[in-house]
Protein backbone atom coordinates (compact mmCIF):
# COMPACT_ATOMS: atom_id res chain seq x y z
CA UNK A 1 0.00 0.00 0.00
CA UNK A 2 2.79 2.52 1.12
CA UNK A 3 4.09 1.77 -2.21
CA UNK A 4 1.31 3.42 -3.86
CA UNK A 5 2.18 6.95 -2.47
CA UNK A 6 4.06 8.29 -5.45
CA UNK A 7 3.78 6.24 -9.04
CA UNK A 8 6.45 6.89 -12.43
CA UNK A 9 5.05 5.87 -15.23
CA UNK A 10 7.97 5.26 -17.65
CA UNK A 11 11.35 3.51 -17.15
CA UNK A 12 13.59 5.42 -19.39
CA UNK A 13 16.34 7.06 -18.31
CA UNK A 14 13.84 10.18 -17.21
CA UNK A 15 11.64 7.84 -15.22
CA UNK A 16 14.48 6.02 -13.70
CA UNK A 17 16.35 9.51 -12.22
CA UNK A 18 13.32 10.54 -11.38
CA UNK A 19 13.15 7.47 -9.36
CA UNK A 20 16.36 7.85 -7.95
CA UNK A 21 16.32 11.46 -6.70
CA UNK A 22 12.99 10.31 -4.58
CA UNK A 23 14.95 7.25 -3.03
CA UNK A 24 17.91 9.40 -1.94
CA UNK A 25 15.53 11.65 -0.01
CA UNK A 26 13.85 8.93 1.28
CA UNK A 27 10.62 7.79 -0.99
CA UNK A 28 12.28 4.37 -2.11
CA UNK A 29 8.90 2.44 -0.89
CA UNK A 30 6.84 4.59 -1.20
CA UNK A 31 7.54 4.63 -5.17
CA UNK A 32 6.18 2.73 -7.62
CA UNK A 33 7.29 2.67 -11.58
CA UNK A 34 4.63 1.50 -14.03
CA UNK A 35 5.89 0.58 -17.51
CA UNK A 36 5.39 -1.24 -20.65
CA UNK A 37 8.93 -1.31 -21.37
CA UNK A 38 11.73 -1.59 -18.64
CA UNK A 39 15.17 -1.77 -18.60
CA UNK A 40 16.83 -5.08 -21.23
CA UNK A 41 13.82 -4.58 -22.95
CA UNK A 42 14.01 -3.59 -26.97
CA UNK A 43 10.99 -1.32 -29.23
CA UNK A 44 11.18 1.72 -31.19
CA UNK A 45 9.04 2.94 -28.40
CA UNK A 46 11.65 2.67 -25.82
CA UNK A 47 14.05 4.96 -26.50
CA UNK A 48 16.58 5.01 -23.89
CA UNK A 49 18.71 1.75 -24.68
CA UNK A 50 19.30 3.31 -28.09
CA UNK A 51 21.15 6.17 -26.72
CA UNK A 52 24.90 6.88 -28.03
CA UNK A 53 25.44 8.33 -25.23
CA UNK A 54 27.65 11.42 -23.87
CA UNK A 55 27.07 14.33 -22.59
CA UNK A 56 27.99 17.27 -25.62
CA UNK A 57 27.18 20.71 -26.44
CA UNK A 58 24.10 18.83 -28.51
CA UNK A 59 21.09 20.45 -26.43
CA UNK A 60 19.74 23.84 -26.98
CA UNK A 61 20.72 27.27 -25.34
CA UNK A 62 17.78 28.18 -23.52
CA UNK A 63 17.83 28.34 -19.24
CA UNK A 64 16.58 25.23 -18.60
CA UNK A 65 18.91 23.08 -21.33
CA UNK A 66 21.40 24.98 -19.67
CA UNK A 67 20.21 24.30 -16.26
CA UNK A 68 19.17 20.91 -16.65
CA UNK A 69 23.43 19.84 -18.62
CA UNK A 70 25.26 21.64 -15.57
CA UNK A 71 23.12 19.53 -12.98
CA UNK A 72 23.48 16.44 -14.77
CA UNK A 73 27.62 17.33 -15.72
CA UNK A 74 27.83 17.25 -11.99
CA UNK A 75 25.66 14.13 -11.42
CA UNK A 76 27.84 12.36 -14.00
CA UNK A 77 30.98 13.57 -12.87
CA UNK A 78 30.62 12.14 -9.45
CA UNK A 79 29.03 8.81 -10.24
CA UNK A 80 31.57 7.86 -12.49
CA UNK A 81 34.36 8.76 -9.99
CA UNK A 82 32.50 6.78 -7.21
CA UNK A 83 30.88 3.87 -9.06
CA UNK A 84 31.88 4.54 -12.52
CA UNK A 85 32.54 0.92 -13.51
CA UNK A 86 29.41 -0.23 -11.80
CA UNK A 87 27.29 2.38 -13.58
CA UNK A 88 28.89 1.98 -16.70
CA UNK A 89 30.02 5.91 -16.82
CA UNK A 90 33.18 7.15 -17.21
CA UNK A 91 35.24 10.68 -17.41
CA UNK A 92 36.30 10.65 -21.32
CA UNK A 93 38.21 13.43 -23.41
CA UNK A 94 36.35 15.09 -26.02
CA UNK A 95 36.38 17.56 -28.72
CA UNK A 96 33.62 19.12 -30.19
CA UNK A 97 33.22 20.91 -33.75
CA UNK A 98 31.07 23.29 -34.92
CA UNK A 99 30.75 24.13 -38.85
CA UNK A 100 28.73 27.53 -37.08
CA UNK A 101 29.82 29.11 -34.06
CA UNK A 102 27.22 28.58 -30.94
CA UNK A 103 25.94 31.02 -29.64
CA UNK A 104 27.73 32.86 -26.81
CA UNK A 105 25.27 32.05 -23.99
CA UNK A 106 25.71 28.45 -24.56
CA UNK A 107 29.86 28.75 -24.94
CA UNK A 108 29.66 30.88 -21.30
CA UNK A 109 27.79 28.46 -19.46
CA UNK A 110 29.69 25.46 -20.72
CA UNK A 111 33.03 27.19 -20.14
CA UNK A 112 31.87 27.75 -16.18
CA UNK A 113 31.81 24.24 -15.25
CA UNK A 114 33.20 21.44 -17.74
CA UNK A 115 36.56 20.60 -16.34
CA UNK A 116 39.47 19.81 -18.47
CA UNK A 117 42.34 17.33 -17.38
CA UNK A 118 45.36 16.90 -19.23
CA UNK A 119 48.89 16.17 -18.55
CA UNK A 120 51.66 18.36 -19.63
CA UNK A 121 55.32 16.97 -20.16
CA UNK A 122 58.22 20.08 -19.67
CA UNK A 123 61.53 19.33 -20.90
CA UNK A 124 64.62 21.22 -18.98
CA UNK A 125 68.25 20.72 -19.03
CA UNK A 126 70.57 21.77 -16.21
CA UNK A 127 73.74 23.67 -16.71
CA UNK A 128 75.69 20.11 -16.73
CA UNK A 129 73.82 19.62 -20.05
CA UNK A 130 71.21 16.31 -18.56
CA UNK A 131 67.83 16.44 -19.50
CA UNK A 132 65.31 16.15 -17.30
CA UNK A 133 61.38 15.59 -17.88
CA UNK A 134 58.67 16.57 -15.99
CA UNK A 135 55.09 15.61 -15.71
CA UNK A 136 52.33 17.85 -14.73
CA UNK A 137 49.11 17.08 -13.84
CA UNK A 138 46.77 20.34 -15.65
CA UNK A 139 43.06 21.31 -14.71
CA UNK A 140 41.82 23.53 -16.62
CA UNK A 141 38.48 24.60 -17.82
CA UNK A 142 37.34 23.50 -21.20
CA UNK A 143 39.66 24.99 -23.70
CA UNK A 144 39.27 26.56 -27.39
CA UNK A 145 40.89 25.36 -30.13
CA UNK A 146 43.25 27.79 -32.08
CA UNK A 147 41.89 28.56 -35.21
CA UNK A 148 44.97 27.52 -36.96
CA UNK A 149 44.25 23.72 -35.64
CA UNK A 150 40.36 23.13 -36.92
CA UNK A 151 40.22 21.10 -39.31
CA UNK A 152 38.75 22.59 -42.79
CA UNK A 153 35.16 23.82 -42.75
CA UNK A 154 35.12 24.23 -39.03
CA UNK A 155 34.72 27.52 -37.49
CA UNK A 156 34.45 26.67 -33.61
CA UNK A 157 35.76 23.84 -31.04
CA UNK A 158 36.71 22.82 -27.30
CA UNK A 159 38.24 20.53 -25.91
CA UNK A 160 37.25 19.28 -22.43
CA UNK A 161 36.27 16.20 -19.87
CA UNK A 162 32.99 15.00 -20.61
CA UNK A 163 31.41 11.41 -19.62
CA UNK A 164 30.12 8.88 -21.55
CA UNK A 165 27.30 6.14 -20.63
CA UNK A 166 26.76 2.91 -21.81
CA UNK A 167 23.10 3.52 -22.07
CA UNK A 168 21.70 0.16 -22.17
CA UNK A 169 24.08 -1.12 -19.44
CA UNK A 170 23.52 2.25 -17.41
CA UNK A 171 19.66 1.65 -17.23
CA UNK A 172 19.70 -1.91 -16.18
CA UNK A 173 22.32 -0.60 -13.27
CA UNK A 174 19.58 2.07 -12.11
CA UNK A 175 16.70 -0.38 -11.93
CA UNK A 176 18.83 -2.78 -9.89
CA UNK A 177 19.78 -0.05 -7.53
CA UNK A 178 15.99 1.14 -7.07
CA UNK A 179 14.60 -2.17 -6.59
CA UNK A 180 17.20 -4.02 -4.68
CA UNK A 181 19.13 -1.41 -2.78
CA UNK A 182 15.91 1.31 -2.13
CA UNK A 183 13.01 -0.82 -2.18
CA UNK A 184 11.74 0.69 -5.48
CA UNK A 185 8.33 -1.46 -6.93
CA UNK A 186 8.50 -2.21 -10.40
CA UNK A 187 4.92 -2.82 -12.64
CA UNK A 188 5.54 -3.98 -16.22
CA UNK A 189 2.11 -2.38 -17.65
CA UNK A 190 0.79 -0.66 -20.18
CA UNK A 191 -1.63 2.56 -18.96
CA UNK A 192 -4.20 3.60 -21.14
CA UNK A 193 -4.51 7.28 -19.18
CA UNK A 194 -2.27 8.93 -17.42
CA UNK A 195 -4.49 8.65 -14.85
CA UNK A 196 -4.79 4.79 -14.54
CA UNK A 197 -1.81 5.89 -12.83
CA UNK A 198 -3.44 7.18 -9.50
CA UNK A 199 -3.23 3.39 -8.37
CA UNK A 200 -5.70 3.94 -5.24
CA UNK A 201 -7.01 6.46 -2.73
CA UNK A 202 -3.45 6.46 -1.08
CA UNK A 203 -1.62 8.10 -4.84
CA UNK A 204 -0.54 11.12 -4.05
CA UNK A 205 1.73 11.87 -6.78
CA UNK A 206 2.16 10.62 -10.74
CA UNK A 207 5.10 11.24 -12.55
CA UNK A 208 4.54 11.20 -16.07
CA UNK A 209 7.75 10.14 -17.93
CA UNK A 210 6.50 8.79 -21.25
CA UNK A 211 8.71 10.12 -23.93
CA UNK A 212 7.30 10.14 -27.35
CA UNK A 213 4.10 8.18 -25.67
CA UNK A 214 3.14 11.86 -24.72
CA UNK A 215 2.09 12.99 -27.46
CA UNK A 216 -0.97 10.25 -27.62
CA UNK A 217 -1.49 9.26 -24.46
CA UNK A 218 -4.72 10.20 -22.60
CA UNK A 219 -5.00 12.99 -20.36
CA UNK A 220 -1.48 14.17 -22.09
CA UNK A 221 -1.98 14.84 -25.53
CA UNK A 222 0.92 16.94 -26.12
CA UNK A 223 0.70 17.91 -29.64
CA UNK A 224 4.15 19.42 -29.29
CA UNK A 225 5.74 16.28 -28.96
CA UNK A 226 7.77 14.79 -31.99
CA UNK A 227 10.19 12.09 -32.59
CA UNK A 228 13.47 12.61 -33.98
CA UNK A 229 15.23 9.90 -36.10
CA UNK A 230 18.96 8.73 -35.22
CA UNK A 231 20.78 5.76 -37.14
CA UNK A 232 23.71 4.72 -35.32
CA UNK A 233 25.94 2.07 -36.16
CA UNK A 234 27.32 -0.10 -32.86
CA UNK A 235 30.93 -0.66 -33.82
CA UNK A 236 34.08 -2.93 -31.93
CA UNK A 237 36.88 -0.81 -32.43
CA UNK A 238 38.87 -0.49 -29.00
CA UNK A 239 41.52 1.44 -30.79
CA UNK A 240 39.48 4.56 -30.11
CA UNK A 241 39.36 6.19 -26.60
CA UNK A 242 38.51 10.08 -27.43
CA UNK A 243 34.79 11.34 -27.96
CA UNK A 244 34.55 13.65 -30.83
CA UNK A 245 31.17 15.23 -32.67
CA UNK A 246 31.17 17.72 -34.85
CA UNK A 247 27.98 19.89 -35.41
CA UNK A 248 26.88 20.72 -38.84
CA UNK A 249 23.85 23.07 -39.83
CA UNK A 250 21.77 19.73 -40.65
CA UNK A 251 23.61 17.06 -39.62
CA UNK A 252 25.74 15.55 -36.66
CA UNK A 253 28.76 13.67 -37.02
CA UNK A 254 29.79 11.86 -33.73
CA UNK A 255 31.87 9.03 -32.22
CA UNK A 256 31.48 7.59 -28.89
CA UNK A 257 32.78 4.94 -27.03
CA UNK A 258 31.51 2.95 -24.91
CA UNK A 259 32.75 2.66 -21.51
CA UNK A 260 33.00 -0.83 -19.66
CA UNK A 261 31.83 -2.41 -23.31
CA UNK A 262 34.12 -5.08 -25.60
CA UNK A 263 36.04 -2.53 -26.72
CA UNK A 264 32.44 -0.83 -28.88
CA UNK A 265 32.34 2.29 -30.35
CA UNK A 266 29.10 4.50 -31.46
CA UNK A 267 28.94 6.23 -34.94
CA UNK A 268 26.59 8.59 -35.61
CA UNK A 269 24.26 9.90 -37.00
CA UNK A 270 21.25 11.99 -38.11
CA UNK A 271 18.57 14.36 -36.51
CA UNK A 272 15.51 13.49 -38.79
CA UNK A 273 12.76 15.60 -37.22
CA UNK A 274 9.03 14.07 -37.53
CA UNK A 275 10.69 10.49 -38.90
CA UNK A 276 9.73 7.69 -36.61
CA UNK A 277 10.33 4.44 -38.66
CA UNK A 278 12.31 1.58 -37.13
CA UNK A 279 14.31 0.56 -40.31
CA UNK A 280 17.86 1.55 -41.03
CA UNK A 281 19.01 2.18 -44.17
CA UNK A 282 22.69 1.59 -46.41
CA UNK A 283 22.47 4.79 -47.80
CA UNK A 284 22.57 6.12 -44.10
CA UNK A 285 25.30 3.82 -43.16
CA UNK A 286 27.64 4.62 -45.85
CA UNK A 287 27.04 8.62 -44.86
CA UNK A 288 27.84 7.67 -41.07
CA UNK A 289 31.13 5.45 -41.99
CA UNK A 290 32.06 8.59 -44.71
CA UNK A 291 31.74 11.22 -41.57
CA UNK A 292 33.05 9.60 -38.92
CA UNK A 293 36.26 8.53 -40.82
CA UNK A 294 36.93 11.89 -42.23
CA UNK A 295 36.20 13.08 -39.05
CA UNK A 296 38.48 10.42 -36.96
CA UNK A 297 40.89 8.78 -39.24
CA UNK A 298 41.68 6.39 -36.91
CA UNK A 299 38.56 4.95 -37.58
CA UNK A 300 40.08 4.22 -41.19
CA UNK A 301 41.49 0.53 -40.00
CA UNK A 302 41.13 -2.96 -40.44
CA UNK A 303 40.59 -2.99 -36.36
CA UNK A 304 37.38 -1.64 -36.93
CA UNK A 305 34.32 -3.80 -37.09
CA UNK A 306 30.82 -2.65 -37.85
CA UNK A 307 28.38 -4.73 -35.57
CA UNK A 308 24.66 -3.67 -36.66
CA UNK A 309 22.92 -0.69 -37.71
CA UNK A 310 20.30 0.75 -35.04
CA UNK A 311 17.51 3.17 -35.12
CA UNK A 312 16.23 5.24 -32.11
CA UNK A 313 13.40 8.04 -31.65
CA UNK A 314 14.87 11.21 -29.47
CA UNK A 315 11.18 12.22 -27.66
CA UNK A 316 11.71 15.61 -28.69
CA UNK A 317 9.14 19.27 -27.90
CA UNK A 318 8.56 22.14 -29.76
CA UNK A 319 10.07 24.97 -27.20
CA UNK A 320 11.84 22.25 -25.03
CA UNK A 321 11.14 19.59 -22.22
CA UNK A 322 8.10 19.89 -20.65
CA UNK A 323 9.42 19.92 -16.40
CA UNK A 324 5.32 21.11 -15.06
CA UNK A 325 3.10 20.36 -12.27
CA UNK A 326 -0.33 20.32 -12.72
CA UNK A 327 -3.00 19.80 -10.38
CA UNK A 328 -5.36 17.21 -11.34
CA UNK A 329 -9.69 16.45 -10.04
CA UNK A 330 -9.89 12.60 -10.69
CA UNK A 331 -13.75 12.81 -10.77
CA UNK A 332 -14.00 9.07 -11.30
CA UNK A 333 -12.02 8.54 -8.37
CA UNK A 334 -13.23 11.56 -5.44
CA UNK A 335 -10.02 12.60 -4.69
CA UNK A 336 -7.48 15.36 -6.39
CA UNK A 337 -3.95 14.46 -7.08
CA UNK A 338 -0.64 15.94 -8.78
CA UNK A 339 0.44 14.98 -11.93
CA UNK A 340 4.54 16.34 -12.54
CA UNK A 341 4.91 16.11 -16.38
CA UNK A 342 8.80 14.82 -17.07
CA UNK A 343 9.08 14.50 -20.65
CA UNK A 344 10.37 15.67 -23.90
CA UNK A 345 14.17 15.62 -23.37
CA UNK A 346 15.00 14.80 -27.02
CA UNK A 347 18.48 14.26 -27.57
CA UNK A 348 19.83 14.75 -24.01
CA UNK A 349 17.84 12.02 -21.67
CA UNK A 350 20.95 10.96 -20.44
CA UNK A 351 23.08 14.18 -19.68
CA UNK A 352 20.01 16.19 -18.84
CA UNK A 353 17.84 13.79 -17.32
CA UNK A 354 19.02 13.76 -13.58
CA UNK A 355 18.90 17.94 -13.66
CA UNK A 356 15.03 17.64 -14.75
CA UNK A 357 14.17 15.15 -12.66
CA UNK A 358 15.56 17.09 -9.54
CA UNK A 359 13.41 20.25 -10.55
CA UNK A 360 10.29 17.56 -11.08
CA UNK A 361 10.73 16.35 -7.73
CA UNK A 362 10.99 19.78 -6.56
CA UNK A 363 7.70 20.18 -7.65
CA UNK A 364 5.80 18.22 -4.93
CA UNK A 365 8.08 19.01 -2.05
CA UNK A 366 4.92 19.32 0.38
CA UNK A 367 3.24 16.57 -0.97
CA UNK A 368 6.51 14.42 -0.45
CA UNK A 369 7.14 16.51 2.81
CA UNK A 370 3.57 14.68 3.94
CA UNK A 371 5.22 11.01 3.57
CA UNK A 372 7.39 9.55 6.05
CA UNK A 373 11.16 9.21 5.31
CA UNK A 374 11.96 5.65 5.08
CA UNK A 375 15.50 3.68 5.61
CA UNK A 376 16.90 2.03 2.58
CA UNK A 377 17.03 -1.79 2.77
C1 LIG B 1 20.40 7.55 -31.69
C2 LIG B 1 20.24 8.27 -30.38
C3 LIG B 1 21.36 8.79 -29.74
C4 LIG B 1 21.21 9.47 -28.51
N1 LIG B 1 22.35 9.94 -27.90
C5 LIG B 1 22.21 10.60 -26.72
C6 LIG B 1 23.37 11.10 -26.06
O1 LIG B 1 24.50 10.92 -26.51
N2 LIG B 1 23.20 11.77 -24.87
C7 LIG B 1 21.95 11.98 -24.32
O2 LIG B 1 21.85 12.59 -23.26
N3 LIG B 1 20.84 11.50 -24.95
C8 LIG B 1 20.93 10.84 -26.13
N4 LIG B 1 19.82 10.39 -26.77
C9 LIG B 1 18.51 10.79 -26.24
C10 LIG B 1 18.01 9.90 -25.12
O3 LIG B 1 18.10 8.56 -25.51
C11 LIG B 1 16.56 10.28 -24.79
O4 LIG B 1 16.50 11.66 -24.42
C12 LIG B 1 16.05 9.46 -23.61
O5 LIG B 1 16.25 8.09 -23.84
C13 LIG B 1 14.55 9.72 -23.39
O6 LIG B 1 14.17 8.95 -22.27
P1 LIG B 1 12.68 8.85 -21.79
O7 LIG B 1 12.73 8.18 -20.48
O8 LIG B 1 12.02 10.18 -21.90
O9 LIG B 1 11.94 7.93 -22.88
P2 LIG B 1 12.00 6.33 -23.12
O10 LIG B 1 13.36 5.79 -22.93
O11 LIG B 1 11.35 6.10 -24.45
O12 LIG B 1 11.07 5.75 -21.99
C14 LIG B 1 9.66 5.92 -22.00
C15 LIG B 1 9.07 4.96 -20.98
O13 LIG B 1 7.67 5.22 -20.88
C16 LIG B 1 6.98 3.98 -20.97
N5 LIG B 1 5.61 4.23 -21.44
C17 LIG B 1 5.22 5.03 -22.45
N6 LIG B 1 3.85 4.99 -22.54
C18 LIG B 1 3.42 4.18 -21.55
C19 LIG B 1 2.14 3.74 -21.12
N7 LIG B 1 1.01 4.14 -21.72
N8 LIG B 1 2.04 2.88 -20.08
C20 LIG B 1 3.17 2.45 -19.43
N9 LIG B 1 4.41 2.82 -19.82
C21 LIG B 1 4.52 3.68 -20.85
C22 LIG B 1 7.83 3.17 -21.92
O14 LIG B 1 7.50 1.78 -21.86
C23 LIG B 1 9.21 3.49 -21.35
O15 LIG B 1 9.46 2.71 -20.21
C24 LIG B 1 19.92 9.66 -27.96
C25 LIG B 1 18.81 9.11 -28.59
C26 LIG B 1 18.96 8.43 -29.78
C27 LIG B 1 17.75 7.83 -30.43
Amino acid sequence: MKHDSVVIVGAGIIGLNVALVLAKKGHGQHTTIIAEHLPGDTSIDYTSPWAGANFSAISASDENALRWDKLGYAHLLDLAAKDGRNAYVKETSSIEYWDEAPSAAKIDSMARYLKDVSLKFQITSSPSGIQCVSIFLYFAQFSEIPTQELPEGVAFGVKFTTITVNAPSHIQYLLSKLTEEYGVRVIRRKIPKVSSAFLSQHTKVVFNCTGNAARHLEGVNDSKCFPTRGQILLTRAPHISQNTMRHGKDYETYVIPRPYSNGNVILGGFMQKGISTADTFGDETRSILSRTKAMLPALDSPDTEILIALSGLRPSREGGARVEREDASLKDRGHRGVIVHNYGAGGTGFQAGYGMAVEAVSLVSQELHGLAPQASL
